[in-house]
């Protein structure tokens, strides 16, 4: 390459640093940092069920067969939402195991302690991160961080914590369709029948809470059923069709798109 040939590389260089604010280049480095650790920080996930993937049993199958996923572009702005999710439930789950020092009829339950008090042998404790606890079920291959388990008011809950947009939670009404079966998936676990879902509007930290009752029937409907569903397609290594009765928005952040566009309808 010739010397005149660098200079005017140099130049264009130059210029088109030149062009950009310091202030913006400040912002797009930040979020080049954001995207950067947190690619490092991604997990590789296990081939084991997980409550949130059983709304749908072509997922549970890309899941269980360890499937390709699609690249993962989580944005800066989606980074950080899902990190101030993580601190409000840390502050809240703090909160509430410290509720029965004022004089509320509230007891924090450890969940170690719930599974060996219950002798729940199927139950595994993987980890526990602060009030979090990865908990691994051996027979039904599920694996799931549990929020927490309460005993309010003398009775036994297994706590759900969500945040959500000021537009979703002031239009909310009850447990929304897609959080369900992960309720009756804990509710399964540990044989507690109430889920206490707790939903905390981003913008103002407003508040609701809604019990989902779980009955035997909803045990086998949301969950048991379907891990049989998705382990018969496992084994035969077909995946299941794609199923017509998915909540709305259930695909959204479904990481096997691609998978699922090649296995067809
Ligand atoms: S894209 Fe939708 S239908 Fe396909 S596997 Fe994902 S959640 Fe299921």
């Amino acid at each position: 390459m010739s010397r005149q040939t660098l200079k005017n590389i140099y130049r264009m260089i130059e210029e088109a640093t030149k062009e950009i604010p310091l202030e913006e280049s400040f912002v797009a480095d930040i979020n080049v940092a954001i995207q950067k650790l947190d690619e490092q920080n991604t997990k590789q996930s296990s081939t084991s069920y997980n409550p949130s993937s059983l709304v749908c049993v072509r997922n549970m199958y890309f899941k269980a067969t360890n499937a390709p996923q699609d690249e993962r572009k989580a944005s800066p702005e989606l980074i950080g939402m899902g990190e101030a999710g993580t601190d409000r439930h840390e502050r809240l789950q703090r909160v509430i195991s410290e509720m029965s020092r004022f004089g509320i009829d509230c007891e924090w339950i450890s969940v170690p302690d719930f599974i060996e008090s219950r002798k729940l042998t199927d139950l595994e404790v993987v980890s526990q991160d602060g009030f979090e606890t990865l908990v691994h079920h051996k027979s039904l291959n599920m694996r799931f961080k549990c929020d927490g388990i309460i005993r309010y008011k003398g009775q036994y809950f297994i706590l759900e914590i969500k945040t959500e947009s000021i537009h979703k939670w002031q239009n909310r009404q009850g447990v929304a369709e897609e959080h369900v079966a992960q309720g009756v998936a804990y509710s399964t676990a540990f044989g507690i029948n109430q889920v206490m879902f707790l939903y905390e509007n981003r913008d103002t930290c407003g508040k609701k809470a809604y019990i989902l009752e779980v009955t035997d029937e909803m045990k086998m409907d949301e969950v048991i059923g379907k891990i049989e569903e998705a382990d018969y397609y496992v084994k035969k290594l077909v995946p299941p069709p794609k199923p017509t009765d998915l909540p709305r928005n259930a695909c959204t952040y479904c990481l096997y798109k691609t998978e699922c566009q090649k296995a067809g309808a």
